[in-house]
């Protein structure tokens, strides 16, 4: 390993983080876990009843009135926060390539699989023993960056809680996951790949789509209680607001959950998790502690659409397409590069584990270039989810007032191009103006 490389990029990273560390940065130093105080310049001053009563009638207007509670203060920070992680989307791609170049160079990958295939003997306990591997040495090759992206860059803009021995406890809990997890994964899907001769990309397709099916149902179950405690919301008010909403559209559920998200983060968020009949619904602490009950209700009313829409059915079927397109350009590309480099990089073929790094290379390429349309899926869905919200909860100006909050961590006002490449969520002007509109139409207060 060119360890003198690593730890060059890794003082890099470092000092890349220590420079972007914007001047309103309020944790102190040394990363303790005391949770970080709310700059009076980024606090969105609370309004009165008559103040929303006050708001004009016209949408464009309305939106406008909300919008400009944010001071410029907030708004140039939500801005640099967001607009740094455009920058992040290419480091992370960029490092994804290092990373598989690295594996490659000098025969390490095909040492790898020759190790395994020693210690694992079976194709399968190979495989999985290579898959294991290889995330190891994911992690460890990318580990400047995530220390920067996920500790760093979160302290230096206020959101994280966390001090780094309690975030890099969690970051070995993901590595462990992945490694198990991924081992697994990376073995079932050579299996298929082995046995499926020329038409490799449908075999591919299938049990990429089966193990992102089996992740969307052990996830809420098994991996998110390892990094956060889940237990029934007590707020009898908030449990029974909620309740009614689920109710009224027929969702499945008797009980409410919070989640202790304040142990890593400041924000506020929630979801409606479950497939196959199963639902729970899930709220954040932070949500709890830091919104009012309308505001609540707004945000509970978008996360039960998600539910009633059948969104993640929708969600499933729209990634099998993308999928099978990304397999389909995988099996273009990998014939040419294993034709041209297969043999100086001791690969045998694509059904060959050792050739791993090339597929996630390629891979990444396709997902790097579809990117604005992962993300105009996506946004697509939470549009639907804003209007649905706003017909079940009826609280125009809960949501808005939500929307508002969310500006901590999102552009609020893009330019359309902007917001279609870069956005997976509709920015804060276009949520406030769907709210400001359906409060318009309705005539409600
Ligand atoms: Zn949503």
């Amino acid at each position: 390993m060119p360890l003198k490389s690593i730890v060059v990029a890794a003082c890099y990273f470092l000092l890349l983080g220590l420079m972007n560390a914007p001047a309103w940065a309020d944790v102190p130093a040394n990363g303790s876990t005391t949770a970080p105080v709310v700059n009076a310049q980024f606090r969105i001053a609370p309004v009165s009843d008559a103040w929303r009563a006050s708001v004009p009638r016209d949408a464009d207007a309305a939106t406008a009135a909300y919008l400009n509670r944010l001071s410029p203060a907030i708004v140039a920070r939500a801005d640099a926060y967001f607009e740094g992680g455009y920058w992040l989307q290419l480091w992370n791609f960029l490092t994804g390539l290092v990373i598989s170049t690295l594996l490659l160079a000098g025969r390490r990958s095909a040492r790898l699989r020759d190790w395994a295939a020693r210690v694992g003997r079976r194709a399968f306990l190979r495989d999985a023993l290579y898959g294991g591997a290889y995330a190891l040495a994911s992690f460890v090759l990318s580990f400047p960056l995530t220390v920067y992206q996920g500790f760093v860059r979160e302290h230096a803009y206020g959101m994280a809680t966390q001090g780094f021995a309690p975030w890099f406890g969690e970051q070995l809990i993901g590595l462990a996951l992945s490694m198990l997890l991924g081992g697994f994964a990376i073995a079932a899907l050579y299996a298929a790949i082995r046995r499926a001769g020329a038409q490799w990309w449908i075999w591919g397709t299938s049990v990429t789509v089966s193990l992102l099916v089996i992740m969307l149902l052990i996830g809420p179950v098994l991996i998110d209680p390892l990094f956060n405690d889940y237990k029934p919301v007590e707020n009898p008010e908030v449990k029974t607001a909620v309740l009614a909403l689920a109710r009224a559209d027929g969702v499945p559920v008797d009980n409410i959950y919070e989640f202790d998200a304040s142990r890593q983060t400041t924000r506020i968020s929630a979801n409606v998790s479950g497939i196959f009949g199963s639902a729970a619904v899930r709220l954040n602490d932070n949500l709890l502690r830091r919104t009012s009950l309308p505001e609540i209700r707004a945000v509970m009313g978008h996360e039960l659409g998600h539910y009633v829409l059948n969104h993640i059915y929708k969600m499933i079927a729209e990634f099998t397409l993308l999928i099978a397109a990304a397999f389909l350009f995988a099996q273009w590309a990998m014939r040419r590069l294993l034709q041209t480099h297969g043999q100086a990089l001791g690969l045998h073929g694509v059904a060959d584990v050792a050739s791993l790094p090339l597929l996630a290379a390629v891979f990444s390429v396709f997902l790097f270039l579809a990117t604005p349309v992962t993300n105009t899926l996506v946004r697509t869905q939470e549009i639907e989810a804003d209007r649905f919200g706003l017909n079940l909860a009826r609280e125009p100006h809960g949501a808005a007032e939500a929307f508002l909050k969310l500006t901590e961590y999102r552009k609020p006002s893009p330019g359309p191009l902007e917001e279609w490449i870069f956005f997976d969520h509709p920015s804060t002007r276009f949520r406030i103006h769907d709210a400001m509109r359906w409060r318009e139409a309705m005539g409600s207060p």
